[in-house]
């Protein structure tokens, strides 16, 4: 096992009704900006229930940040901030309204030229603007880890930021909100979470027991539950179940002493960035040519995978390993996710090409677990998944 250090400062306030208990958690004297997306929180109650939980404090709000949260709408954000003397950030939403609050929390306190360094020069926040979150769609674990992806449509960009200072001091977790998320959210959330489990446990060498156990334990959950949430999202435990196995794929735990691969969300945030394909869809797109691309090197644990996770007992170490990333892919297709770019836009081609050079551009020349991903094997990666 590598050496690490671990602290996650999130607490988190999980269960039935449990959005009232914003009152706690707020400072008495903060004056709060109260973010969400597009509107789905007015139709569901989450935005009433909130709201009544907020009675005591004094409330602005800004609603219409978008799925892929962008940068120019933010910024409209930030200028509220500024001006209004903001204190506290209440973030009410998935990972988008999520990721933009902490974007936020680290460009109020920015004293750099343009906040959009915070993306390009890798500034990582030591201490941000406060803020907490409600959760409304389980996928990323946003809510209870410090990184965030944030995308700028006029350069076609979709980047990655963070540090130790972007953790939510809060996140509250009612199973309920999931009643109204439509089913191809819901695929998306379990895809994501999936993925996550898969980006810091298909690596090698295999070294961490225990890490092994925990990443195989989510995703067999996810796997258990998946039919049932898409079945009947009113259904309170299997609706728990999911929750908190999403907070759990990516909230440091699982990471600990263990090498992170990445590469499939690297590969995927440009798919999102180019295309406009939902976040977990790029992944079910990248994720089988990437395991089949580095077959040699990940075929001990993507057997180990096969066994432990999928039930596969027949065959070769190279069988089994074979098999598992079949059943991935099934698995993705069964949720209703299609697993080619071809599925998504008939302008595939050219697009490992244009992704190669980005990485070559931004100087990205070694992605996974080893940094052995250079942008010529990530062409060919991308090829695979037309
Ligand atoms: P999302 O983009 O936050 O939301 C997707 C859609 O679901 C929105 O249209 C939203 O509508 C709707 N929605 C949310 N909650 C709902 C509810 N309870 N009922 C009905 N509709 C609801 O989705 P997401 O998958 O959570 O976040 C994706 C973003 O997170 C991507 O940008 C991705 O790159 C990023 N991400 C971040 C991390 C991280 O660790 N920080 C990890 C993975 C991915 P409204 O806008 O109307 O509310
Ligand atoms: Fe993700």
């Amino acid at each position: 096992m590598n050496n690490f250090e671990f602290k996650n400062p999130t607490k988190i306030i999980f269960g039935k009704d449990t959005i009232k208990k914003l009152e706690n958690e707020i400072p008495e004297n903060a004056k709060v900006l109260f973010l969400y997306g597009g509107g789905s929180i007015k139709k569901n109650g989450i935005y009433e229930q909130v709201s009544n939980a907020l009675s005591n404090v004094e409330v602005v709000e800004f609603g219409g940040i978008p799925a892929n949260p962008e940068y120019d709408v933010l910024m409209d954000a930030l200028k509220i901030i500024k001006e209004q003397h903001i204190t506290y950030l209440l973030a009410v939403g998935g990972g988008s309204v999520i990721d933009g609050t902490k974007f936020l929390s680290a460009a109020a306190v920015y004293d750099g030229d343009t906040p959009w360094d915070i993306l390009t020069k890798n500034i990582r926040t030591q201490k941000g603007m406060p803020f907490g979150t409600v959760l409304t769609l389980p996928a990323t674990g946003s809510e209870m880890n410090s990184g965030a992806v944030i995308t700028r449509a006029s350069t076609k960009e979709k980047l990655t930021m963070g540090g130790p200072g972007l953790f939510p001091e809060f996140s509250i977790l009612d199973p309920q909100v999931i009643r109204s998320i439509p089913e191809r959210q819901l695929a998306n959330g379990i895809t994501d979470a999936f993925t996550h489990v898969l980006e810091q446990y298909m690596t090698y060498p295999i070294e961490a027991t225990l890490q092994d156990r925990f990443a195989e334990s989510i995703l067999q959950t996810l796997i258990e539950v998946a039919p049932k949430v898409l079945k009947d999202p009113t259904d309170y435990k299997p609706a728990a179940d999911f929750m908190w196995s999403c907070t759990m794929a990516l909230n440091g735990l699982i990471q600990k002493g263990v090498p992170g691969d990445w590469a499939v969300h690297m590969m995927g945030h440009e798919l999102t960035a180019l295309f406009g394909i939902d976040h977990a869809r790029t992944l079910a797109i990248v994720v089988p040519s990437h395991y089949k691309y580095n077959f040699e090197a990940k075929k001990a644990k993507l057997a180990q995978y096969g066994e432990r996770v999928w039930n596969i007992t027949e065959g070769s170490q190279d069988d089994k390993a074979y098999a598992a990333i079949e059943k991935t892919e099934a698995f993705f297709k069964q949720l209703g996710i299609a697993t080619k770019l071809s599925d998504y836009t008939e302008k595939y081609e050219g697009t490992a090409e244009e992704i190669s050079k980005r990485f070559t551009d931004r100087g990205w020349n070694g992605l996974g677990e080893h940094q052995d991903l250079s942008p010529d094997k990530v062409e060919k990666i991308v090829k695979m998944a037309y």
